[in-house]
């Protein structure tokens, strides 16, 4: 499956592309080499100096922290398809190389046990992350191939891989066990597509088989370990390890449950192999999930995680918006799934949530500048009730700096700087347009060259322009996806309106022609739509949340003043969309007319049987995403409406 490069030329993903390049990359590049004053030391590169015998020294940090320095060369490689840098190469050269040295006869590779708990390889698959961080390194080693394509970092973790291939599976001498910390799935089926060798495919088949099977790994392994007390979290309703989701084998669950990170990055493995090897049945457990998460327990802004405890899923409808946890990283998940979903079954149901998550619940997670994160996405943020409250406690007002776990941003580094991989994709003549990216692509269908230029102002207008231009005529088809989000859309081809009822399917317009030099001009009309939640969301009855287009607004203290509960947006308030370039790098803003509860008489009582007394006022609310890049304060999503 031949990589195809697209070259982003879009301004609102080339910035944040270019924020990640010239800050995150840096920022996370000193924060790995210990350099950030005022941030935990990561130690993560003087751990692999250590474990290569080239210094000395005892291991430093958690036992997955290998992984920070596989997602940021994961997302340096992505970079170095738009923005070469020979410098940042060399880097990463110099890195390879450590890892080789750092890599054991046998092929292993992980610092934490190479250097702290040399005979404790293998003996605690639940806790340790070894699986996942090996993971993240084969990630990291097929994105930077596919960016430079040098061979040596793949041969490393090829080396790795087979030894992991002989360590587990059924069989004499070896260990029938599979990750605490799912990840490793994913990126053996990435190992498969770039080399071919189909040892790696069955090695994530046989992790996910082999999950949730009885007698238990993690009961036979802990009882190895002679640990008596409980694992810390499993949902009563699901048992052991659901936390985990390896409280049943993966075929036979339903529900989501459990750590959610975990969670999306195993169905993402779930779709990948169910359609690398055509298994209809782990495909309906993923479209079973799927529904679940996203019909159930997934938040408005593409958010996973309801409560902190665990970082979990809790259960159907419980979405609170104060204290949600809503990790970063499990939104990114949830985009990698939604990717895997498509390429199953072309079906907007996926790309609606996938672009959800994108321009909403993950880079959230950012500052406009690059320089702070969010962990938590929380929908309502009271900053009081995140001080003083214990229950809150792990809600952050204002975004942070790094974190001693560091796992989200260089997540959002390398989904964002990898933004080209969602917009298209092939399949048997057919070249789906997923997302609406300034972009441009060339690609080979039927032997000819098509290049295709994507033109557009999205997210703030839903007007795009697709210029196709083939070396000669060729015959195939394109498919544009039509959003969910859009209540009228038009489509014309070199002027000529296409009648889009008779071309739909499952969202996408099928348009099948011979193309040569040709135009096509899509119009998604945008307006702001009221959003409601399903009444058994009880957090939400009698509120709305503003949509326009794909972004997901909210009111800020900063616009709205103190005391945002207060506001009450009418029925039949109508809505003005004003772009503003000079406003947190460029938004479109909704105003509408609305009310404000007001203090009133109301100083002495707490409860009184008495009218409330309202003043007029302009409701002013700015995408989601982009909420707390000014005066730090209260944030609302769901609006009291009247
Ligand atoms: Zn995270």
């Amino acid at each position: 499956m031949p990589f195809k490069p697209v070259t982003i030329t879009d301004s609102f993903w080339k910035k944040r592309m270019e924020i990640v390049k010239d800050e995150v990359i840096p920022y996370q590049w000193a924060a790995l080499n210990d350099q950030i004053p005022d941030a935990p030391p990561s130690h993560a590169i003087q751990n692999f100096k250590i474990a290569a015998g080239e210094e000395e020294g005892e291991f430093t940090g958690m036992v997955f922290q290998d992984s920070d320095i596989m997602k940021w060369i994961e997302a340096v490689s992505y970079l170095l398809e738009s923005f070469p840098d020979p410098e940042l190469e060399k880097r990463v050269d110099e890195l390879v190389d450590l890892f080789g040295r750092a890599q054991q006869e046998d092929g292993y590779l992980n610092t934490y046990f190479t250097v702290k708990e040399p005979d404790k390889r293998w003996t605690n698959l639940r806790d340790c992350h070894e699986l996942y961080c090996a993971g993240h390194m084969i990630e990291a080693a097929v994105a930077y191939y596919e960016a430079t394509k040098k061979e040596k970092f793949l041969h490393i973790v090829c080396k790795y891989a087979d030894y992991i291939d002989r360590v587990f599976g059924h069989g004499e001498g070896k260990i029938p066990g599979f990750p605490g910390h799912q990840e490793i799935e994913l990126a053996l089926l990435k190992l498969y597509q770039v080399t071919g060798n189909e040892r790696y495919l069955y090695l994530s088949k046989y992790f996910i088989d082999e999950r949730g099977s009885q007698p238990h790994y993690f009961d036979i392994e802990k009882e190895k370990r002679q640990e008596t007390e409980e694992f810390f979290w499993h949902d009563p309703e699901w048992g052991p390890y659901s936390y985990h989701q390896a409280h049943l084998p993966v075929r036979d669950q339903k529900v989501a449950v459990g750590h959610c990170v975990r969670a999306v990055y195993m169905y993402t493995a779930m779709a990948g192999l169910a359609k690398l090897t055509d298994d209809p049945e782990l495909l309906k457990a993923c479209e079973t999930l799927w529904e679940n998460v996203t019909n159930k327990q997934m938040y408005i802004t593409g958010g996973l995680g309801s409560q902190s405890y665990g970082e979990s899923f809790s259960f159907d409808y419980d979405l609170p918006n104060d204290v949600s946890y809503t990790e970063t990283c499990a939104s990114v998940g949830l985009v990698f799934w939604a990717r895997n979903m498509v390429e199953l079954n072309v079906d907007r149901k996926y790309t609606d949530v996938m672009e959800k998550a994108l321009y909403n619940g993950t880079i959230s997670g950012m500052d406009l500048d690059g320089k702070k994160f969010f962990y938590v996405n929380p929908l309502e943020v009271y900053p009081k009730a995140t001080e003083k409250r214990k229950d809150h406690e792990y809600v952050k007002p204002v975004r942070q700096k790094w974190y001693t776990c560091a796992c989200c941003p260089p997540n959002l580094a390398r989904m964002i700087s990898s933004i080209g991989r969602y917009i298209y994709s092939e399949k048997e003549r057919k070249l789906f347009v997923h997302l609406f990216i300034g972009s441009e692509t060339e690609r080979e269908i039927s032997g000819k060259k098509v290049m295709i230029r994507q033109h557009t102002n999205y997210p703030w207008d839903g007007k795009i322009q697709l210029n196709i231009e083939t070396e000669e005529s060729v015959e195939f088809t394109i498919a544009v996806r039509i959003p969910g989000w859009c209540k009228n859309a038009t489509l014309r081809i070199n002027g000529e309106e296409v009648d889009l009822q008779s071309c739909i399917r499952k969202g996408y317009a099928y348009l099948s022609r011979k193309w040569h030099h040709d135009l096509i001009e899509l119009n998604l009309e945008m307006k702001v739509e009221r959003m409601r939640s399903n009444p058994h969301v009880r957090e939400n009855i009698g509120k709305v949340a503003l949509q326009h287009g794909p972004v997901i607004y909210c009111l800020e203290e900063v616009d709205n003043g103190a005391g945002l509960q207060q506001i009450i947006l009418p029925r039949k308030s109508g809505f003005t969309v004003e772009y503003h370039g000079d406003l947190l790098h460029g938004v479109n803003v909704i105003t509408a007319k609305g009310y404000k509860i007001k203090q009133g008489t109301w100083n002495n009582s707490l409860y009184a049987s008495k009218e409330y007394e309202i003043a007029e006022t302009t409701i002013k609310a700015v995408p989601y995403y982009a909420w707390c890049n000014r005066t730090p304060g209260e944030m609302m999503v769901w609006i009291h409406e009247s």
